[in-house]
């Protein structure tokens, strides 16, 4: 980078009054006192995207002692804490007068501590480390000219408060700091202890699962009855400080959660889903842990299904489709459930969490006057129930489901557990006296196999975008091409089919990817929680797409991004599109699934 440019105030008061894109000149490399600051784009009017911009600050300068911030998970968790702090103090600090006054923002962030790009924390070890804040800041305008003075109280006065109330440790809440990181940590550890412990999932002792309403993650604020394990199920795991907590240990296997409506079912449920990351301190979910890999699934009428093996729940078919190949642009609950499921067996989820609020009732069960009205020959589906064991016992992969309606479930449970005006219950042994009092007749038998699933191959990529002849696309060609045994290796799309895919993937929001002209509809993965975790899937999508050749499993494909990423950092996703600042981590099992969620 060149020598950094001092003269920024002079340079701002000698632009007040130009024309808006005037601005234009500030792009690079500024030195103010201590601070570095980097303006990578500016916006070339007051409308359009506010420009992007990088403060830099010497590591050493923000006081952070080296012990917090040692390994890589307490950077992750000390970033995801300066990214909050930058964003109030640039709250609190900012102009208040609107639009034409500009303004500073950063990647917004809820209630999980995630890996981002909008705060960078260097290994102190690291030679020249310098902690990296990625902003956004709005430069002020009166019509179209340029707001010169307030533009330099922006920039120099405004913009550094904010960097030494938000990155100076000796300004900061160091107990809240270190409460971040301890929580991040602790969690951590509780979920590296669940597979040596033959669990799937940890609930602790008082921890505060409801949250304050269906659009609010916050915890609810009043009348939240703490969790209380039952004592059949207690287990004591450790925290990072060697200290213990208690709590309900959720063994491997098939779990299912009764109890009646409006007793905290789903609560519970929901809780799980999102025990696959680290909670901020206050949440009530602190101490809430899953397997990393848990997949929540559910019915999504509609979806797109793409060349997806469903034949462990779906076969003969009245229209004879290939259900080893299963193609729709328009999923019924049912199929949509089935391809959902199998994607996420394929994904290697070790744990799939269900909820019958959001089931297909018939992919999940089928009852004994079901069974006698219409024969098994002219039923495609074999229901869930019947997979479910074969499931743990064939292929590991556990389940925790959530039925108040259907007791089919009750036959194949390992574990279940009642809840009760918010109190957990374990209810296995009377569970077993009520299959013993109503036993399934002899044609409802769980099936004996799980099935084989036949893996995704993307097809091999196109060359560059809009070159690439519609009837060429389809076959991949080139070395290790030649003798590739379709049947063996699994479903494959042609590149042909990604017509009008020349623009890049981006996020719009949490629940879309616009992608060409497609919008990938992701409302369904419950488990996606931040903006930038979308955009960071709508980048791999692409990095999928680039490096797919016909042969590669989806999830190998996916698995080789994701890795780049963890040895790179986000910023192996930023690509030359200016501002890296709006990534953070998404899961393996999120992105294949937003994979599948593309229409071909
Ligand atoms: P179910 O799935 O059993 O029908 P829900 O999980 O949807 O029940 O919970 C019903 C209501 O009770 C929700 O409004 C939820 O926020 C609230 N709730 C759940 N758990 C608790 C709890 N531990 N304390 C207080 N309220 C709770
Ligand atoms: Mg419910």
């Amino acid at each position: 980078m060149s020598t950094p440019r001092t003269d920024l105030s002079q340079t701002l008061r000698r632009l007040d009054g130009s024309s808006y894109s005037a601005y234009k000149q500030l792009k690079g490399l500024w030195r103010l006192g201590e601070v570095e600051l980097v303006l990578d784009r500016v916006q070339s009017d007051p409308y359009a995207p506010p420009s992007l911009a990088r403060v830099r600050l010497p590591l050493r300068s923000t006081g952070i002692p080296s012990g917090l911030i040692a390994s890589k998970d307490r950077r992750v968790a000390a970033g995801d804490f300066l990214t909050r702090q930058f964003s109030r103090a640039a709250r609190e600090l900012g102009p208040r007068g609107g639009k034409d006054s500009g303004g500073i923002s950063i990647q917004s962030t809820g209630q999980e501590i995630l890996e981002r790009s909008s705060v960078l924390v260097p290994d102190p070890a690291a030679a020249d480390a310098h902690v990296e804040v990625r902003c956004e800041i709005a430069l002020p305008a009166a019509g179209r000219r340029i707001k010169g003075h307030a533009a330099h109280r922006l920039l120099t006065e405004v913009l550094p408060g904010v960097v030494e109330r938000a990155l100076r440790y000796e300004n900061l809440d160091a107990r809240a700091l270190q409460a971040h990181v301890t929580s991040h940590l602790d969690a951590q550890h509780l979920r590296e202890q669940l597979p040596q412990r033959g669990l799937v999932a940890f609930v602790a002792d008082s921890a505060v699962l409801p949250r304050a309403s269906g659009h609010r993650d916050e915890p609810l604020a009043r009348g939240a009855v703490p969790f209380e394990t039952p004592p059949e199920l207690r287990v004591e795991l450790e925290l990072e400080d060697g200290s213990t907590v208690s709590g309900m240990g959720i063994p491997e296997g098939v779990t299912v959660v009764v109890g009646g409506g409006y007793h905290g079912k789903s609560t519970l449920l929901q809780a799980l889903e999102r025990g696959v990351y680290s909670h901020v301190p206050g949440d009530g979910r602190e101490r809430v842990v899953t397997l990393p890999s848990a997949m929540s699934v559910r019915a999504e009428d509609g979806r797109a299904v793409s060349h997806t093996d469903v034949s462990p729940f779906i076969n003969n078919l009245p229209t004879g489709a290939d259900t080893r190949d299963f193609s729709t642009s328009n999923a019924s609950g049912s199929t949509s459930q089935a391809a959902a499921t199998v994607e996420a067996v394929e994904a290697q989820a070790a744990v799939l969490l269900l909820d019958e609020d959001t089931c297909a009732t018939n992919l999940m069960v089928r009852d004994e006057r079901m069974r006698a009205m219409v024969p098994g020959e002219r039923e495609p589906i074999t229901p869930f129930v019947d997979r479910v064991g074969a499931l743990y016992t064939e292929r590991g992969v556990s389940s925790i489901l959530v039925t108040g309606g259907s007791g089919a479930f009750l036959d194949v449970a390992d574990l279940v557990v009642a809840m009760d005006a918010y109190r957990a219950v374990d209810v296995t042994d009377r569970a077993r006296q009520v299959v013993r009092d109503f036993p399934r007749s002899e044609d409802m038998r769980p099936a004996a196999s799980f099935g084989e699933i036949r893996p995704h191959v993307p097809g091999g990529a196109p060359e560059a975008p809009g070159t690439v002849p519609a009837e060429r696309g389809a076959t991949p060609s080139g070395p290790g091409a030649a003798g590739h045994d379709a049947s063996r290796s699994g479903p494959r799309h042609g590149a042909a089919q990604r017509g009008g895919r020349d623009k890049p993937a981006r996020a719009r929001g949490l629940d879309t990817i616009q992608w060409g002209r497609e919008d990938v509809d992701l409302s369904a993965l419950s488990q996606l929680v931040d903006p930038s975790q979308t955009e960071a899937i709508a980048r791999l999508l692409e990095e999928v797409e680039r490096t797919a050749d016909g042969r590669t499993p989806l999830t190998e494909l996916v698995d080789a991004a994701l890795e780049r990423v963890v040895r790179d950092g986000l910023d192996a996703l930023a690509h030359h599109r200016g501002h890296p600042g709006h990534l953070a981590l998404p899961r393996a099992q999120d992105v294949v699934a937003a994979y599948h969620r593309v229409r071909r």
